[in-house]
């Protein structure tokens, strides 16, 4: 029997198409890589399928993986990341050795890519299938998965400050230049409390304790929001915003720890989602923002979804905009949805006097295409540079071109380059005071431009 048709899908149905994806992607893969003698050559994922299974008996977990993809470019070694212990590897239907896909050390800001060592033809799908047990992910900040008293606690738990902290943590993924459809069966097994599941997957219950989650062709590695967590330990409440003809479900599950007024962030969250739609553009995934809190400082963002602490909330809501709705293509073109938070959401805005004087050149945006940290300077610097643009072109002229960016780009990953054009082209005669502002404080480059 054919499956139901998706939330997600009927969504995207309504917004500017997500484009030919694949082809797209293709394009944003960086360039080979030499690493200890061999080439790793990036990929394209077309389709990720995977089971996790959570055994509280035995506290232990386990995993599954199959990952449908191509080669980009002229084909060679795939080059993809995974931070778990491959126990069982099949490489298009034939056994292969787990140590043949080995993780090689790349430099400080990319951490370690696995590279499959065998050439594969570009231009036909190949299939990898890993087996292997969960535990905690050979990436720099990663958590155990959390067994106690109550229950499991466990989330995806991503962040753009180290790298190797997305998806590969869990499953086989790619840089974030890649789309692709992802489906995880998610299993808990002999664990008598009851538990929440906040995600921002569309999810079929498949029995107690066991859901199949569907995510949209237009996921990349740092899409999929999944938390467990034991009922007792949580607080979960529901409410529907209507904006632009469409109904949002607010789904809210915060921690007693959390300490808040459920009313008042429900209240919160409508204001702002009237207020992102009208400014920004139409609420970019399917018809429901879901919403861990948390207590204490570390906050993220995902499609659709966060896990934060109450105070960054509105922050992490209007990623859902800008870096989860339109998507930086590589690390690199990670400072620009954190600085136009900085100035849009979180009341930086223009501010002549920080801005009134030339100062240091700030490199937001490098050049390793291999980077996977996001600047640290992307917030403060980062929000200054689009308070010097708005010196240049006016606020509300910045605040159009920028939505009309959203407009155009929602669910695409884009580069700073396009952003770069359109701002220089929506700036008109002051374009090119704009393109040297870029170059001094994306680019990090010192004197002019026709230097
Ligand atoms: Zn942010």
């Amino acid at each position: 029997m054919p499956p139901a048709t998706p939330l997600w899908l009927l969504a995207l149905a309504a917004l500017p198409s997500p484009g030919g994806a694949a082809d797209d992607d293709k394009l944003l893969a960086p360039p080979p890589l030499e690493v200890d003698g061999l080439i790793g050559v990036p990929i394209d994922i077309l389709r990720l399928t995977g089971t996790m299974i959570f055994d509280g008996t035995t506290r232990t977990a386990t995993a599954t993986a199959e990952m449908i993809f191509e080669m980009t470019g002229d084909g060679g070694m795939p080059l993809f990341d995974l931070r778990q212990e491959v126990q069982r590897a099949v490489l298009d239907g034939v056994e292969i050795d787990a140590g043949s896909l080995a993780a090689h050390e790349i430099g400080p800001l990319a951490g370690t890519m696995r590279i499959l060592e065998q050439e594969l033809a570009a231009g036909q799908e190949h299939r990898l299938l890993l087996e292997y047990e969960l535990d905690t992910p050979m990436s720099p900040g990663a958590k155990a998965i959390g067994w106690g008293a109550e229950g499991l606690t466990w989330d995806t738990w991503f962040s753009d400050l180290s790298p190797g902290r997305y998806l590969e943590l869990w499953m086989p993924a790619n840089l974030i230049y890649d789309r692709f459809a992802f489906d995880l069966r998610l299993e808990l097994r002999g664990l008598e409390s009851d538990h929440e599941l906040v995600t921002n997957a569309e999810v079929e219950e498949l029995g107690r304790h066991h859901w199949q989650l569907r995510l949209p062709p237009t996921t990349t590695a740092f899409s999929p929001m999944v938390v467990i967590v034991p009922s007792a330990d949580v607080e979960r409440s529901t409410s529907t915003v209507k904006v632009g003809g469409r109904s949002i479900l607010i789904d809210l599950c915060q921690r007693l720890d959390a300490k808040g007024d459920r009313k008042k962030v429900h209240a919160q969250v409508e204001r702002d989602l009237k207020e992102f739609s009208k400014s920004t553009g139409e609420w970019p995934h399917a018809d429901r923002f879901s919403i861990y809190v948390w207590r204490g400082g570390r906050s993220m963002e995902y499609d659709g979804a966060t896990t934060t602490s109450l105070g960054a909330l509105r922050h992490e809501f209007f990623h859902s905009w800008w870096g989860r709705g339109v998507k930086p293509a590589s690390q690199n073109d990670g400072w620009f949805d954190e600085a136009w938070d900085v100035y849009a959401a979180d009341g930086e805005g223009p501010s002549p006097s920080r801005v009134r004087k030339p100062s240091a050149p700030v490199t937001l945006c490098s050049d390793d295409p291999y980077n996977r940290v996001t600047a640290g300077a992307s917030y403060g610097a980062g929000s200054a540079f689009f308070a010097r643009v708005a010196a240049e072109i006016g606020d509300k002229k910045l605040r159009q071109l920028m939505a009309e960016f959203f407009v155009a780009h929602a669910h695409r990953p884009v580069t700073t380059a396009t952003l770069e054009q359109h701002l220089v082209v929506g700036s008109g005669r002051k374009g090119d005071e704009v393109r040297q502002l870029f170059h001094r404080y994306v680019y990090g480059k010192d004197g002019d431009l026709a230097d």
